[in-house]
Parts: C-alpha cells; sequence; structure tokens
C-alpha cells in the first residue's frame, strides 16, 4: 500500500506512515476529512482547497467540484460583505454630511 500524502510504500497495517507520520485510512487527520474540510472553510476561506486537493477521501473529479464551489460560495460572501461595508460607508457619509458639519 502506498502513503496517500507523500506516496512511499508502506505496510498495509500501518496506521501511521513511517516516512511522513500522517495517518492512514481512519487514522486520516481531521482537517483531511469531509467534515474537517468544511470547517477548515469556515475559518481559513478559500485557503482550505489546500486539504481538498490534497485530501485522500476523493477523487480528481470531486477535488475539482468541491474546490469550484468553494470559491463560488467565498466569491458570494465576499461580495455580501463589500456591498454591506460600501452601503455602512455610505450612510454614515450621509449622516456626516447632512447633520453635522465639519468644523475645521
Ligand atoms: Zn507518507
Amino acid at each position: 500500500m502506498k502513503c496517500w500524502s507523500c506516496k512511499k510504500e508502506i505496510d498495509e497495517a500501518d496506521a501511521y506512515c513511517r516516512y511522513c507520520g500522517m495517518g492512514q485510512g481512519r487514522f486520516l487527520p481531521f482537517s483531511y476529512t469531509l467534515f474537517g474540510i468544511i470547517i477548515c472553510f469556515a475559518c481559513l476561506g478559500p485557503f482550505a482547497i489546500y486539504f481538498v486537493a490534497k485530501t485522500p477521501i476523493m477523487g480528481r473529479k470531486s477535488k475539482i467540484i468541491l474546490s469550484i464551489i468553494m470559491l463560488a460560495v467565498f466569491c458570494y460572501m465576499a461580495y455580501g460583505i463589500c456591498h454591506k461595508l460600501t452601503a455602512a460607508f455610505q450612510e454614515a457619509q450621509q449622516l456626516l454630511g447632512t447633520g453635522m458639519p465639519l468644523v475645521i
């Protein structure tokens, strides 16, 4: 059997790779499991695509699809935040412009 991380030949019974120390099978590190990837995405945003690219639990096609979905969700959220910030800035500008005249 080959280690999914370093691709070196390891024993079938090994729970951890003897070369790189990465967990195999059910000892897979949390950040490479599907749930872990979702948590990473919530914390790291598009940087979680690194774990998608490396995880052994998905095929190439699933990885590409999941990466695209993650990028789309991130762009949608980033756009929403920018939109809200712009609206808040405009509102603040309006309040300052009409309510309190700046005296210098
Ligand atoms: Zn390894």
